[in-house]
């Protein structure tokens, strides 16, 4: 007997040559029926044996493109109508806009053997993709996701692209941005050199910083091996430290550079192809301003077929702004904003309608651990419990924003620090595109109660009613999302700054938190803040705020008696609870940085003079019964009592992160005797610390504890949307 069963499928699945999927699974069953796409996804009806049914659905489940992502499949009987064939019928764009855009995916294989083939008609085609691979949410507008509206819409697909897109045969079926040399974008070089790749090669190689045009912005290119190169790029970029990511041609040239582990090596092929943080060979052919006094660095393969032709060696490829201005993204503010900087441009006629930066990922324990989540994650929702549709604004520094719908929160592109009005604007933006493009209308919106952030001030204009979520009870909500857990868990939050309950500045916090609510179990005691701000990119502020003494090296610096006396009085000198302060005033002291040129910089300089095979540490304790703190004071004493006693600083630099992690345990005990809780969750900036992070997790783990960490958000404020979103979700 015949059954007839309509499917609807949800989740990533248009774009992405689903709807030729399904019909080869289904003929090759001998299957009838139609397939189509509507703004909810794709709608299918089968009709056969009822095993060839049940294998279909398997096979929907189980073996989807490369590019899809199946959430949910749903079947209801429907009654056999005989007619066979199997029909992929027209798109129907009515109903509800639920249908999800892919992230934008490095190119496939089957694209690359045909650029690479001579006889084929894209070889050597720097815009080749297919249903596979390609551009998604940087050039989508709006939806549903069809070529007009994409950045594409320009371009009108000539008879042979155009036959590949009808064919439900062809990989290219229903690609919105198929293209091909006679129809699609084209490559332009700025000053004109005859042909744009071969002219663009030679002023590389002739030492010259060339800004590319890209999939979410343009970046800047310069010989990776050229020292005159790479130092004149950072100079003219206003970047004096910040490590540069390198892109490398190929998996074999990323083996020479690092040391990389087969987590690290399937993220860099993969089809979201990040920036992997890994393990530097000394004896890597790189400029010292690559990534100075870094034992790491970024290294990424090519994720465009623009990429693929033109990385030859490896290339220094770096946003493409003037120190923190977001990364350009348009032809024209890309001319005037980067012409300072580039020797030569390297452009196409592909309209970026996002700006979207590289994303940039670690590994830690075999998993991914995000720094920055952006290009080729976004917009993937994470999935998080169902409730009212919210917007979260996030945190006001690599801030992100947040809305969500039906169980999915969608986590936006990297803004980054809202302090200017380019990106502020990028923020409103991008708010207005994501609710668009999702169909959302929040119905709450949260945010953190800081009251100086731009983030805060446009939640309180909007006209919704609004959730106040404390900075590291977000933080802590956020590692939960991350990991699917309800909670309660004993929570870490340490990071640079966030606006406490209390009005004070916290970020050493101890709490005990489930999504809904928190406790603040316990804390650094608090130190001053001399001169504010100023103390934040001085850590040798933090150092005289400590109180250590006079006749250390950190102490000879001009202004040390008036900050100190700062300190003292507690005039303009808020306090602080702040972990990363803690850091910074360590780092201060050693010597090893007494001014940053970005944030987190004294933390990461500290962490890459720590001696990794130093197993000593510094008593900590900790005092109070009901909200215990932890004096920092003790650390900087035994550091200052080390440094007196000549103990090389790897080993003192090696003996804080030790003591900080053994802290960490220590306090999750006493939390854990109190409440009988045994997870715990870390996060905030301060992780990103991958030897406290390593030393926390194996010290925690060894005392019984479960412990959380990210995999799908960063733990820096990059991530501080998502755990908005989630208490506000779970407040209701
Ligand atoms: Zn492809
Ligand atoms: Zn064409």
């Amino acid at each position: 007997m015949e059954v007839r069963v309509g499917v609807r499928v949800e989740g990533v699945v248009q774009g992405v040559g689903f709807r030729p999927f399904v019909h080869g699974l289904a003929t090759g069953l001998g299957l009838s029926g139609l397939v189509g796409n509507d703004a909810g996804g794709v709608f299918i009806e089968v009709e056969g044996a009822p095993d060839e049914v049940g294998r279909f659905l398997d096979g929907l489940r189980t073996r989807p493109p490369r590019l899809a992502v199946v959430e949910r499949v749903t079947t209801r009987e429907l009654a056999a109508d005989g007619r066979g064939g199997f029909t992929i019928v027209g798109s129907d764009a009515s109903g509800e806009r639920r249908a999800l855009v892919s992230f934008d995916s490095a190119t496939c294989d089957d694209c690359l053997r045909e650029m690479r083939d001579p006889r084929d008609r894209r070889h050597g085609y720097a815009f080749t993709n297919c249903t596979n691979c390609g551009p998604r949410f940087t050039i989508v507008k709006d939806v549903p996701y069809d070529r007009p509206n994409t950045t594409m819409a320009g371009f009108a697909m000539c008879g042979p692209c155009a036959a590949e897109y009808e064919d439900p045969g062809d990989r290219r079926f229903h690609a919105q941005p198929v293209c091909c040399p006679s129809c699609g974008p084209s490559l332009t070089l700025r000053p004109a050199t005859g042909d744009p790749l071969a002219g663009a090669q030679a002023m590389l190689a002739d030492g010259a910083v060339l800004a590319v045009k890209g999939l979410g912005g343009y970046h800047l290119a310069a010989r990776a091996a050229d020292d005159g190169a790479v130092a004149a790029l950072r100079a003219r970029k206003h970047r004096e430290d910040k490590p540069f990511a390198v892109m490398v041609p190929d998996l074999a040239a990323a083996r020479v550079l690092c040391e990389l582990s087969e987590a690290e090596e399937a993220l860099l092929t993969g089809p979201r192809r990040p920036i992997v943080l890994a393990r530097r060979r000394p004896e890597a052919d790189l400029a010292d301003a690559v990534a100075p006094g870094n034992r790491d660095v970024g290294v990424m393969l090519p994720y465009t077929p623009l990429h693929h032709l033109l990385v030859t060696e490896p290339l220094v490829l770096t946003s493409g702004n003037v120190s923190d201005e977001p990364i350009a993204h348009r032809d024209d503010e890309a001319l005037s904003r980067l012409g300072g900087i580039a020797d030569g441009f390297l452009l196409h006629d592909r309209a970026i309608h996002t700006r979207t930066d590289d994303s940039v990922v670690r590994v830690f324990g075999g998993r991914t651990l995000p720094v920055r989540r952006s290009r080729g994650y976004t917009p993937e929702p994470v999935p998080i419990a169902a409730g009212r549709p919210v917007l979260a604004c996030g945190a006001e520094l690599k801030n992100t924003f947040c809305l969500t719908r039906d169980g999915r929160a969608f986590v936006s592109h990297h803004i980054g620090d809202l302090e200017n009005h380019e990106t502020l604007r990028a923020f409103e933006e991008g708010i207005e595109h994501f609710r668009r493009l999702f169909d959302i209308a929040p119905e709450l919106i949260a945010y953190d109660p800081h009251p100086e952030y731009l983030s805060t001030k446009y939640a309180l204009d909007q006209d919704l009613p609004s959730a106040a979520v404390q900075h590291h009870h977000a933080h802590i909500a956020s590692c939960l999302a991350d990991n699917g857990v309800d909670g309660p868990v004993i929570g870490v939050a340490f990071d640079g700054t966030g606006y406490g309950t209390d009005g004070t500045l916290w970020g050493g916090e101890f709490l005990v938190a489930d999504l809904r609510d928190f406790q603040r179990a316990g804390h650094l005691q608090p130190v001053p803040l001399p001169g504010g701000a100023a103390a934040i990119r001085e850590p040798w502020r933090m150092a005289a705020a400590y109180g250590v003494p006079d006749d250390l090296p950190v102490a000879q610096r001009p202004g040390w008696s008036t900050v100190a006396a700062m300190a003292r009085s507690r005039v303009n000198a808020p306090l602080t609870s702040s972990m990363g302060r803690l850091f910074d005033a360590v780092a201060a002291v050693l010597g090893v940085r007494d001014r940053v040129n970005y944030e987190g910089q004294a933390a990461i300089e500290l962490e890459q003079h720590a001696d990794p095979t130093e197993r000593g540490a510094y008593p900590v304790s900790l005092d109070g019964t009901s909200e215990f703190t932890v004096a920092g004071g003790d650390l900087l004493d035994a550091v200052v009592a080390d440094m007196k006693a000549g103990v090389p600083v790897p080993a003192i630099a090696a003996r804080f992160h030790n003591a900080v992690a053994a802290l960490i345990v220590t306090a999750a005990s006493r939390i854990r005797t109190g409440t009988g809780l045994g997870t715990v969750a870390l996060s905030g900036g301060v992780f990103q610390n991958m030897l406290l992070l390593e030393r926390a997790v194996s010290g925690l783990t060894g005392e019984g504890f479960e412990v959380l960490t990210h995999h799908r958000v960063p733990p820096n404020d990059g991530g501080i949307s998502l755990g908005q979103a989630a208490v506000a979700t779970a407040r209701g």
